[in-house]
């Protein structure tokens, strides 16, 4: 069956297409569908030389979604978005869909979540999960090319990671309660010491009791865990394999990024170095107390308020400009529609920059008072990455804010051999790595330490009896680099069926 996008080398031909009408204009003699088949979309015009009154009519017919069979001719034609179009010839109609929910006004997210299952057939949601897809290959391509195994950790577990407080529990047969699983490091552990290089690419289920636009309760990670890697590595494997992921999205998903509109400036600044900053240092420059190179993190997201705050006039005066074209009148009905659509277009984007110069003195407030030690949260996170146009990766963390298994600095023992990399642009953290602690009795006075279970690690603490090596891996949140390169700005966008605080439909 062809799809698509394969339409063009079939230029000249007479083709059949299966798929959807995602959206029809008439005329007296002429009906324009656009077809989508989920691979593409392709605007199909039915004439009435071509194909008769009967099927002109039935073109008319058409409703939003209806499912169609079209049989026509590939004619290239560069004013088409997609660079296609089909003469159409025949049509066969599987089925006149009801009037459609989801129209292209604005509709209001709870609404569009509700219809979450019809939603994903909007342009925007088939580009973020087209390029889902790449993104998982790219991971794959990325670790089986360089001598990686992949394999899994199990989703129900005996005992807590990291701690309890973000667990899901479920009954384990009659006696037992099981958690969903949170991270399979410690698993991907042991499994790197019988396989050397090591990845697990499974679920993730996280209680986080709180509505972020970055947390899910149920998220994808990518979990590489390595054999002899020490921290320098892990930053290493982690920098090649961001900028390999990024690089295969910007290569293949063109359209995709189109349709979403996205900023390539990220993807021609991936190949640059990515800035390695210890987490002492980031505290300062978060303060606005330190600089890099030159440049003060405060007095940046200042410029960006300013900006935000002039973009906001600009585009009030630009709804005002055109709310007095309506009303002074004399235009034609095609003309009001169409200043409509614009207000309501502007309205959108003006609210998003009320919001965000209302956010960004809250980051300034936040961050110039942020106490040293503490972890990072989002203002923290945007007042940094404010200073970089690549993702930063920040090493070297207080080892009262990471888990237990981080290595010590041995001069330096209040500190970790941990490294988080937060994306450019405010996307926050996509990846938590470490090296991990080798030393048994360091291991134990941790676990103690942080209150865990000990006989539930007997079987961790045996990989530092039998053959203990220098060890290290990452996490990294495969929605949330979705969300960095789509752009979309909530995470419940990445994913078909998203699970959040609150949301556990459709
Ligand atoms: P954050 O501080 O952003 O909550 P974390 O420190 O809890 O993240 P880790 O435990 O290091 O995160 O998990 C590894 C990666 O998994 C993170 O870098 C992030 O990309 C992703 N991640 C963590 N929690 C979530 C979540 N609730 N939804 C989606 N992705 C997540
Ligand atoms: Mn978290």
């Amino acid at each position: 069956m062809l799809q698509i996008q394969d339409i063009a080398k079939q230029e000249g031909q007479t083709v059949t297409l299966n798929g959807w009408v995602e959206s029809k204009r008439t005329g007296g003699k002429v009906a324009f569908v656009t077809l989508r088949d989920g691979s593409g979309f392709v605007e199909c015009i039915f004439s009435l030389e071509s194909v008769g009154e009967e099927t002109l009519e039935n073109a008319k017919r058409l409703t939003q979604e209806s499912s169609v069979q079209i049989t026509g001719k590939v004619v290239l034609n560069e004013k088409q978005e997609f660079g296609t179009e089909i003469h159409a010839t025949g049509l066969k109609i599987y089925q006149i869909a009801a009037e459609y929910p989801i129209s292209r006004k604005e509709h209001g997210v709870d609404f569009l979540m509700n219809n979450r299952h019809l939603w994903l057939r909007s342009r925007r949601q088939w580009a973020v999960l087209r390029i889902r897809n790449r993104v998982k290959f790219a991971i794959h391509q990325f670790f089986q090319e360089n001598g990686f195994v992949q394999t899994d950790a199990p989703l129900l577990t005996g005992n807590a990671c990291e701690g309890t407080t973000t667990l899901f529990e479920t009954e384990y047969y009659e006696k037992d309660v099981a958690y969903l699983s949170q991270s399979g490091q410690l698993y991907a552990e042991a499994i790197a010491m019988a396989l050397g290089k090591v990845y697990t690419f499974g679920p993730t289920f996280r209680a986080e009791r709180s509505s972020t636009p970055r947390h899910l309760s149920e998220f994808w990670m990518i979990e590489p865990e390595m054999a002899f890697y020490d921290l320098e590595m892990d930053m290493e494997l982690i920098e090649a394999f961001v900028k390999y992921i990024v690089n295969a999205v910007y290569a293949d998903c063109k359209t995709e990024l189109a349709i979403l509109e996205r900023d390539t400036i990220l993807f021609e600044n991936i190949n640059k170095p990515f800035p390695r900053i210890t987490y002492s240092d980031a505290v300062k420059i978060i303060q606005g107390k330190m600089t890099w190179n030159g440049r003060n993190a405060i007095d940046t997201l200042r410029t960006q308020l300013a900006k935000v705050e002039a973009d906001l006039q600009a585009k009030n005066a630009e709804i005002a400009e055109t709310e007095n074209l309506l009303e002074k009148g004399g235009i034609s009905k095609g003309q009001v529609n169409y200043f409509q659509n614009k207000i309501d277009r502007l309205k959108v984007e003006a609210r998003k920059l009320e919001d965000k110069s209302k956010e960004i003195p809250e980051w300034i407030e936040a961050s110039l008072s942020f106490p040293d030690g503490e972890d990072f949260g989002s203002p923290q996170e945007k007042a940094l990455t404010s200073l970089f146009d690549t993702p930063v990766m920040v090493y070297k963390w207080p080892r009262a804010i990471k888990a237990f298994y981080m290595k010590r600095y041995k001069d330096d023992p209040e500190f970790v051999k941990g490294v988080d990399l937060l994306a450019p642009e405010g996307f926050g953290e996509i990846v938590g790595g470490s090296e991990r602690e080798t030393d048994l009795q360091i291991l134990v006075d941790a676990i103690n330490h942080h209150n865990l279970p000990m006989e539930a690690f007997e079987w961790y603490l045996d990989l530092r009896r039998f053959g203990s090596v220098p060890h290290a891996g990452f996490g990294l949140g495969f929605e949330r680099v979705v969300m960095w390169l789509t752009g979309v700005s909530h995470i419940r966008e990445t994913i078909p069926f998203p699970r959040y605080y609150g949301r556990l439909f459709p």
